[in-house]
């Protein structure tokens, strides 16, 4: 059975690691925003792929969610006593990847290529892809600042400004990424994990062919949202700024027809009803993935969900 999760950073990551822990029963493909993406120090830095792969190679720090375990951060601090930015904390073997990376991306390797060469020598077995190889950049819109790179808004303003508006530069000329499409097309289930629909899904859907694929499809999203609140991060903050309450029913809204069912949290159990007349299937569930077990026994309830009650489910197919 081939499943292919849409994720971003770290929502996205525990739930490709649930999934990733239900293999070799499911085929997985990972497709990873790669908006967040930006240069600093003259190498090329993928937040979200990063996480995606050190929490898939089981070398994330458990603590961030991002990052490295048993970290050491000895050349921010050689850099700060120079007087360089320490804004963006990179870890010295998180910086090994930066320059690994940039290096082959300089060498002509493309970044799809790249990350399938780190995932071969970190042992991981699902595919993780780059929604493209082609330069796209999400810009934050702030009533205080004006236009901004996601990570000054993210990071060095700590999402403190007002969102107004987003937009992904670079995303028309943007091409998918190698094996993207055949994974959308290929795929029995399509997930949208847990992610920030504005700046970690929305990129990934505005990619060229990607969302009339996915509606051709149809997904199941699990929703980032709990209890009106985020786990982590400025979704539920940024839904309030853009006059949306948070909750499932927005992110149901906000991939409208792309989906056949969404995943909301226990603690939401009342918006089951409401979500169901719209004729969209709904789990509710524990969402919560505090440990490697979470994550499994979401990703299987996720798999068992499809199975039963998926529309365009024909028997026969899933395997
Ligand atoms: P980022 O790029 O690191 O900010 O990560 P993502 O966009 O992938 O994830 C941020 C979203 O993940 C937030 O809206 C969180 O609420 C959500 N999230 C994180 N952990 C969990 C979890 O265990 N369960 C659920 N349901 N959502 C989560």
């Amino acid at each position: 059975m081939n499943v292919t999760v849409l994720a971003g950073g770290v929502g996205g990551a525990k739930l490709a690691h649930g999934f990733a822990l239900c293999q070799p029963e499911i085929d997985l493909t990972v497709i990873v925003n790669t908006g967040d993406d930006f240069d600093h120090f003259g190498l090329k830095i993928c937040p979200d792929l990063d996480t995606v792969c050190y929490t898939l190679a089981g070398l994330a720090n458990p603590e961030t969610g991002w990052g490295r375990k048993d970290e050491t951060f000895e050349a921010m601090r050689q850099i700060g006593e120079l007087g360089g930015p320490i804004w963006f904390r990179l870890g010295d073997k998180d910086l090994a990847t930066h320059l690994e990376r940039t290096r082959r991306l300089k060498e002509g390797q493309r970044l799809t290529e790249v990350v399938a060469a780190f995932c071969r020598a970190w042992g991981i077995k699902a595919r993780v892809l780059p929604m493209s190889d082609d330069s796209v950049r999400t810009m934050v819109k702030t009533r205080e600042y004006g236009w901004m790179g996601f990570q000054e808004y993210f990071v060095r303003q700590a999402c403190a400004p007002t969102v107004e508006e987003f937009a992904f530069e670079g995303i028309d000329h943007a091409l998918p990424a190698d094996g993207v499409v055949e994974a959308l097309e290929s795929s029995h289930l399509i997930v949208i994990a847990p992610s920030n629909p504005w700046v970690s899904i929305q990129p990934i859907l505005s990619i060229k062919g990607v969302a009339s694929l996915i509606l051709s499809q149809k997904a199941v999203a699990v929703s980032p949202i709990i209890q009106g609140q985020t786990i982590k991060g400025p979704a539920a903050k940024m839904y309030r700024e853009m006059g949306i309450e948070p909750s499932p029913l927005a992110i149901v809204r906000h991939y409208g027809d792309l989906l056949w069912g969404i995943v909301i949290d226990e603690l939401d159990r009342n918006f089951e009803a409401m979500i169901v007349s719209s004729g969209i299937m709904t789990l509710s569930t524990q969402t919560i993935m505090r440990n490697e077990q979470d994550r499994f026994r979401l990703a299987k309830e996720i798999l068992a969900f499809y199975k039963d009650f998926n529309p365009n489910h024909q028997p026969g197919r899933e395997f």
